[in-house]
């Protein structure tokens, strides 16, 4: 028999990582190990330290690894299964495996300055603290990347094979069809990754990709994400209210920051700003992207214009490349960034990390906050104990860099931009289902959200839902 384990973003929204494991068919005949995502845990401490526990097998048995999107919490382990002594391909779409090129090094790179911070105070329980890998480490794993087109199928064993169908939550994602071949009979397992805004664009407004997940699926097994089972978006149109908050901030001669992360998240807001200035909704202000991954994100998104909605790609077929629209300066040097700070007429500057947690926001943001004239907009989740969270909910001070920054500017938080479905959007695309899961496995979600979304499901559909624990074997009978 096989079974499906939970490796991770089981009872929180991190560390994405399943197993599907075909050889449990009692003869001790080894089958096919695959990974379906290999993510990072992030956030809370309790959380963290689950990156440096052992998987419950070698990472040497693991065949194979199926990565839905670039998203950290989905791809940010892989490095670290490779030191760890994986040599099997990762299949991901051409777009995702470009995005992770950016993304992996990266998150190296910041492994290596925390171990390093943590050495020069001190305060590691490890000494000397040590990244989960390192830059180096991080580019030498893309070798194992292997590009799989969606709606190609490939054969990874007799018993085993899979195709990519379209998730539209980022550039590149996808959710994983598995068909399963054991015992004379043919089982499919969808796994849906992140999924996306199934509306059109007027309630995801500036989204990038095209809008809707594949419609249409069967599954008998469903693997779900659940990270909003339990708010629903406001589907309203954002940008009447923007439109008129920039305004007000140029009357009062202040500037406007807008942490953002650097992959689809800004390039789909400085879409929307370029789209409101030609429309004439707001003034023509300087606006400055101040993120070199953000900068590499956006080259990226151009070689992949079948991705686009047509809004977007309407826009670059007019204005052509975002890197070139005038007004709008993308800042990629230490030197660049530090300019924006001399800048005293009104500006717009758009600058990661999207929750102020690091980043050159924070040199915005130190700069920006204490003046009242000033508008600090949040365009997307801020997780609690994050520094964006703490602002947000009213803090009158928030520490930078060692330093307290009174909070005088106004602070605005729209939560229209989501790249999430909420749930009437997951019900109206899980009602085009052909057929009714024997089971589905919420995953990807904080425990109310997941238990929430699962009553809904069985009230509406009177599906079978359950949600996944951490480390379950789920037979998939
Ligand atoms: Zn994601």
């Amino acid at each position: 028999m096989s079974y499906i384990q939970f490796l991770g973003a089981a009872g929180t929204v991190t560390g994405s990582k399943h197993l599907i494991n075909t050889s449990f068919d009692g003869d001790g005949k080894k089958g096919i190990q695959v990974l379906i995502d290999c993510g990072l845990f992030q956030g809370q401490k309790e959380w963290r330290e689950r990156n440096w526990k052992e998987l419950p097998i070698s990472a040497r048995e693991i065949d194979a690894v199926i990565l839905t999107h670039a998203h950290l919490d989905h791809s940010g382990w892989i490095p670290r299964l490779v030191k760890e002594g994986f040599t099997g391909p990762i299949y991901a779409t051409s777009a995702t495996i470009d995005l992770c090129g950016i993304i992996l090094p990266d998150s190296g790179h910041l492994q290596e300055e925390d171990a390093a911070f943590y050495n020069k105070i001190k305060k590691s329980k490890h000494t000397p603290a040590l990244p989960l890998y390192t830059f180096d480490e991080a580019e030498a794993s893309m070798r194992n990347f292997q590009v799989v087109h969606a709606g190609e199928t490939r054969q990874l064993s007799p018993e085993f094979s899979f195709r990519f169908v379209p998730a539209a939550h980022i550039l590149g994602s996808c959710m994983v069809e598995v068909t399963l071949s054991t015992g004379g009979q043919s089982r499919r397992l969808l796994f849906t990754g992140d999924i996306g805004r199934v509306r059109d664009h007027t309630s995801a407004p500036g989204k990038v990709v095209h809008s809707g997940p594949h419609e249409g699926e069967i599954a008998d097994v469903l693997v779900m994400e659940s990270t909003y089972g339990n708010r629903i978006h406001p589907h309203t149109d954002p940008r009447p209210e923007l439109a008129q908050l920039i305004r007000q901030t140029v009357e009062r001669g202040g500037s406007i920051v807008v942490p953002a992360f650097a992959v689809e998240r800004t390039q789909k807001f400085v879409f929307m700003l370029k789209e409101m200035m030609e429309a004439g909704q707001i003034p023509r202000l300087p606006v400055f992207c101040d993120s070199p991954m953000a900068i590499k994100a956006v080259n990226i998104y151009l070689k992949y214009e079948d991705e686009y909605s047509e809004e977007a790609r309407s826009l670059i077929r007019k204005y052509g490349s975002p890197l070139e629209w005038p007004g709008f300066a993308f800042a990629s040097t230490p030197e660049e960034s530090k300019k924006i700070n001399e800048v005293h007429y009104p500006t717009i500057i758009v600058s990661s990390s999207g929750m102020a947690t690091g980043g050159r926001v924070l040199h915005h943001l130190s700069q920006r906050l204490p003046d009242p004239k000033n508008t600090v907009l949040f365009i997307g989740f801020q997780a609690p104990g994050t520094r964006g969270f703490n602002i947000k909910s009213g803090a009158k001070e928030v520490k930078i860099f060692g330093d307290f920054v009174h909070v005088r500017a106004q602070i605005v938080a729209f939560e229209q931009f989501s790249d999430h479905a909420d749930p009437p959007e997951l019900l109206e695309w899980l009602r085009t289902f052909k057929q009714k899961p024997n089971v589905t496995y919420l995953v990807h979600g904080e425990p109310a959200a997941s238990s929430q979304l699962r009553d809904t499901m069985t009230k509406e559909l009177g599906w079978d839902v359950r949600v996944a624990e951490w480390m379950q074997r789920a037979d998939v009978p």
